[in-house]
């Protein structure tokens, strides 16, 4: 009888734990859109224009765009001219256990600056960055125990971004990597001026687990970008680009090829149409390789995330992350050696297959 309860429950086992591996790998892919500012807080007023609506306009058209997309879902901070405070906008994120959060927002400035930026969190002293994180923390003033509720931050002093803690750290070179392909997008396929990926200590990505940047999508107060930001075009063009940017990161990670945008409209030519379509190399570091399948949770691997997992032979071969540039990846072997994975090196892919590294992909 015993043997028979055994044979019962290793059949059970046997049933279920597949199951729930399948599970985990039809688990969406989950960006949260957060639409900056909202309510009481308008966020910057260049040339009149209101910055929290713009923001929305942007998050909610990025959102209907991914949500055409097959295995994205789609979460928003705000679907309407709702105030949020920067903390509780986090916790929407980490209760969805999104995989990406992307904060909207438009700049401003008293000179005629203008272009699209984006923004992970990070330390880097720089005063231009440092005005834009001012800028976009001064919100918590709006809060009642804004003190208490940020450990005593001071948003108008550079010293005090040092006490922000860095919970973000482990996820810096995915949000870098994110912040890339956003950033790409802009300035390939709407040509807008690049102001790059910059670090800088932002509030609202403090306290998100999961990769996050901040995309400032351009000057409010540049009389012709503030023109096409508040326009429907513009806005249209901008989250198409968001949309796009989202999508390559995502199949980055999962090794898929994509293609382009599923869109409605789909005779009008695509702005990202000449862009989609060469697929390019996907970098990733094999940290180890064994003979046992092991669940690729972070915690299974020093604390080191994503993981991908490629059965070969009788292999099983684990890899930290996804990137689209060698260089980040050499970077991110450093930080697979710190956590102890001493053999860590980059391995390149082209539509999921193993390719060699040639010199020019290096240089790239
Ligand atoms: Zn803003």
């Amino acid at each position: 009888m015993r043997l028979i309860l055994f044979a019962f429950l290793f059949a059970l086992l046997g049933f279920v734990y597949p199951c729930k591996l399948h599970a985990q790998k039809d688990k969406p892919f989950t960006v949260v859109l957060d639409a900056g500012h909202g309510g009481k807080d308008p966020g910057n007023r260049g040339n009149n224009y209101f910055e929290k609506k713009i923001a929305l306009n942007i998050a909610l058209k990025t959102g209907a765009l991914l949500k055409k997309e097959k295995g994205v879902k789609v979460v928003y901070t705000r679907t309407s001219d709702r105030y949020i405070t920067l903390n509780g906008r986090a916790n929407i994120a980490n209760k969805a256990k999104a995989d990406l959060f992307v904060s909207i927002h438009c700049d401003a400035h008293n000179s005629n600056a203008y272009g699209a930026g984006t923004f992970v969190l990070g330390l880097h002293r720089n005063t231009d960055n440092f005005r834009i994180a001012q800028k976009e923390n001064a919100v918590i003033f709006l809060e009642e125990d804004y003190e208490k509720e940020y450990d005593g931050f001071d948003p108008n002093n550079p010293e005090s971004v040092i006490s922000l803690v860095l919970m973000q750290e482990d996820y810096l070179n995915q949000s870098i990597e994110a912040a890339n392909y956003i950033q790409q997008s802009f300035v390939k396929n709407l040509k807008r001026k690049n102001r790059t990926v910059k670090q800088a200590g932002f509030l609202v990505l403090r306290n998100t687990y999961m990769p996050s940047v901040l995309v400032e999508t351009g000057f409010l107060t540049n009389s012709k970008e503030g023109a096409y930001l508040n326009s429907k075009r513009g806005q249209n063009e901008i989250s198409r680009s968001i949309a796009n940017a989202i999508m390559k990161y995502k199949s980055s990670l999962d090794g898929t090829l994509f293609t382009g945008l599923v869109m409605d409209d789909a005779p009008k030519q695509s702005t990202s149409s000449s862009q989609t379509t060469s697929p390019s190399f996907i970098y990733r570091i094999q940290i180890a390789a064994s003979t046992k399948k092991i669940e690729t949770k972070s915690y299974n691997f020093k604390g080191l995330s994503p993981i991908t997992r490629i059965k070969k032979g009788s292999l099983y071969r684990y890899y930290y992350g996804s990137f689209s540039s060698y260089k980040t990846a050499e970077s991110a072997v450093k930080k697979a050696k710190a956590k102890g994975y001493r053999g860590a090196y980059v391995k390149a892919f082209k539509n999921a297959k193993e390719v060699s590294i040639t010199p020019e992909m290096k240089s790239e």
